[in-house]
């Protein structure tokens, strides 16, 4: 089975429209020659900005989270699926770490913003990880068992097919200290032996992205993995040279 290849940014809450501006004409200069699917994803503010530099090329803007709720109304300050591929969105980031643990975002929520997501024709990038207490304590499984049954127990079929996964370790996120291709490839293993236990075929044509302090001299290494299909990519996504450099280690 071929997986699609994917590398995706994660900007976090940083940026100015100077920087997407200068990255997006870099991105757009560099996209002949990369041959793997991309996408950047960015703060809202800035989706339709990006989503409109990147158009003569295949890179895909995207956004960091959205809505749960299916129906637009009454919900100040949130912001719907379909507003976002309204801007020119056609991913988003969904139950990253840092939206688990800082906003207090559970496996229900998760479950309800992919389908969100899904529902308005956007591909959710659906994150899950350990921490480290978590690794150390041998919980490591466990922990992406539960968060993968809350996927394949409460979300729609579509949804599943639709989506990407990014195994993303908290321990290595914006630490500088990445799994090594060994751990990462472990992992990813079991995260598709879990979904090919629901669903065989899903599990074979899902692609499942690695995150956690990728930069250009780890990305071939961590690439070499039969189950890492791309990367999710924070720090070093900042930049168009190095986030063009990790996408020329996935081709
Ligand atoms: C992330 O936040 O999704 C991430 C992987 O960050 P970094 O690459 O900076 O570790």
């Amino acid at each position: 089975m071929t997986r699609r290849k994917f590398v995706a940014g994660n900007w976090k809450m940083n940026g100015s429209a100077a920087q997407v501006d200068a990255f997006g004409r870099a991105l757009v200069e560099a996209a002949p020659s990369l041959d793997c699917h991309l996408a950047v994803c960015v703060p809202f503010v800035y989706v339709e900005r990006l989503a409109r530099t990147l158009e003569p090329s295949h890179v895909a803007a995207g956004a960091q989270d959205l809505s749960s709720e299916l129906e637009p109304g009454a919900f100040t300050g949130e912001i719907h699926g379909a507003m976002l591929a309204d801007c020119g969105a056609r991913y988003v980031v969904v139950g990253h770490s840092e939206r688990r643990e800082l906003f207090g975002e559970s496996d229900d929520v998760v479950v309800a913003k992919a389908e969100a997501a899904v529902a308005a024709g956007l591909t959710p990038i659906v994150c899950v990880g350990e921490s480290l207490e978590q690794r150390e304590a041998d919980a490591t499984e466990s922990v992406l068992a539960r968060q993968i049954d809350a996927l394949t127990g409460r979300c729609q079929r579509r949804t599943l097919e639709a989506m990407v996964l990014a195994y993303e370790p908290i321990w290595a996120i914006g630490t500088g200290r990445s799994a090594s291709p060994e751990q990462a490839q472990s992992v990813h293993a079991f995260l598709r032996s879990q979904i090919a236990n629901w669903d065989a075929t899903i599990a074979d044509s899902l692609p499942i992205l690695y995150g956690g302090s990728v930069k250009p001299d780890n990305a071939a290494a961590l690439f070499a993995g039969a189950d890492v299909d791309g990367a999710l990519v924070g720090g070093a996504s900042l930049k168009a040279d190095s986030f063009v450099d990790i996408a020329r280690a996935m081709v």
